[in-house]
């Protein structure tokens, strides 16, 4: 069932739709259970990926459109932080851990038997709805920023998909998207309802490598909040089946350059406060007016969590330190470590609690942008 947040109607999944007729984003609620024993014994003959919760997904394993997305690595990390767990789901097959989302969305665009969809995306998501689209033989339009990485847009138009870069800012991107869905199926991942159930499986996997506990806090990127979400959503899940006692807090991390969630929290507001954007390095958060704040903001209080904004340099520093321990992850995703070493420097983390600090996409895709970011320091001086 596909019930809309703003109004409480309620529509069936047979049928595609992507929004209630009342404007209101949609959730979709889908039974989940766990088979702690199955995962235990790990005694299916699946290839060890996300579907191994498929007990836990809306969309049938026999209607996965795969790419062998999910299981990465959780790497145990001391360092300027402490001690940390890293989620390295950067190692996934487009290079993000969008393939999360996408994986269990674009089975249901099939399910729903659609052939041709449309798509806005800064990149992540973008190069990740292309990949899965043609792995399911969907035609993807997808529509970027005409600033986005060549990365990324390279990427998107290999796998097929049609191209329209748009001048102007995110909001404009979403509006061309938009405008254009009036005569094609929009399939936005911030829209999605089965997006957010692909992301969730990050939540079990984190309670899986932890040997079937929660961390006591998960530190991610907040731009349209499919993380915190996501996270808020299979917590809450493994919570309700009884596999943990309590929800970890969510730590959630916006560019002060782009905060309007941050900005919201520290004015006690339940809805995101209208921001002027400035250019930040973390462009994949970038969002001055995410649709769902109002759930993320919730979300982050019902875990006890909270909001924490970064500065560009402690970003770059971030991104260089775990470049120096091997880890080539994108300006976007460094906002999670950074926001890791100015808690710890603040002593607002227990040194005794778990931490997992999500590595949401990879640098290979960035390289360009972090190559100017360099070029930039040593023409400063710094
Ligand atoms: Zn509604």
């Amino acid at each position: 069932m596909l019930v809309c947040e703003h109004c409480a109607a309620s529509y069936p999944t047979e049928k595609p739709r992507w929004r209630c007729d009342c404007g209101g984003t949609l959730m979709l609620e889908s039974p989940a259970r766990f088979d702690l024993a199955a995962l235990r014994e790990r005694a299916s003959n699946l290839w060890p990926n996300l579907w191994r919760y498929a007990d836990a997904l809306p969309v049938p394993i026999a209607d996965a459109v795969t790419l062998g997305e999910g299981a990465t690595p959780l790497l145990p990390l001391a360092g300027a932080w402490g001690d940390a767990h890293f989620k390295l789901d950067f190692m996934m097959p487009t290079g993000s851990f969008k393939d999360r989302g996408s994986a269990v969305m674009v089975s249901q665009l099939k399910r729903w038997g659609l052939t041709e969809i449309i798509e806005n995306s800064s990149g992540n998501a973008g190069v990740s709805v292309a990949a899965y689209c043609a792995r399911a033989n969907i035609d993807a339009h997808i529509f970027v920023p005409a600033h986005a990485s060549i990365g990324k847009t390279a990427q998107i138009a290999l796998h097929g998909a049609r191209l329209s870069p748009i001048q102007g800012t995110r909001e404009d991107v979403t509006a061309a998207a938009l405008n254009a869905a009036q005569a094609t199926f929009y399939a936005g991942h911030s829209w999605s309802p089965y997006f957010i159930h692909g992301v969730k499986t990050l939540a079990f996997e984190l309670w899986e490598q932890l040997e079937f506990r929660a961390p006591d806090a998960v530190i991610v990127p907040v731009g349209n909040g499919s993380l915190v979400l996501g996270c808020c959503l299979g917590f809450n899940e493994l919570r309700n089946a009884g596999m943990i006692d309590r929800l970890p807090c969510l730590i959630a991390v916006q560019a002060a350059r782009c905060a309007p969630l941050a900005r919201a929290w520290q004015q006690w507001m339940d809805v995101p406060v209208p921001v002027n954007k400035e250019n930040t390095m973390a462009e994949g958060i970038a969002i001055a007016a995410p649709i769902k704040g109002r759930a993320i903001l919730a979300a982050v209080r019902e875990t006890n969590g909270l909001f924490v904004t970064v500065a560009e340099s402690e970003i770059f520093n971030a991104l260089k330190i775990m470049a120096k321990i091997g880890l080539y992850i994108e300006p976007t995703s460094a906002v999670a470590p950074a926001a890791l070493i100015k808690l710890r420097e603040q002593g607002e983390i227990d040194p005794a609690a778990s931490v997992v600090v999500e590595l949401t996409g990879s640098g290979l895709k960035s390289s360009e942008k972090i190559s100017e970011m360099l070029g930039a320091e040593v023409a400063g001086g710094t």
